[in-house]
């Protein structure tokens, strides 16, 4: 399954949710979402440290 919101997979066994879209004709279609969707990577970002 691919999550329609992040375009990732979703993991067999991890949360996600369904939603379901009603077709004109025909069978509608059901796209799913995780729960919570996996952050993207984030590159280049610098550790702030010492913010405290
Ligand atoms: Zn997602």
């Amino acid at each position: 399954m691919i999550c329609v919101r992040c375009q990732q997979g979703i993991a067999p066994g991890e949360p996600y949710n369904e939603h379901y879209h009603e077709a004109a004709s025909g069978p509608g279609c059901t796209n799913y979402t995780h729960k919570k969707c996996p952050e993207p990577k984030r590159r280049g970002r610098p550790a702030a440290g010492a913010s405290r």
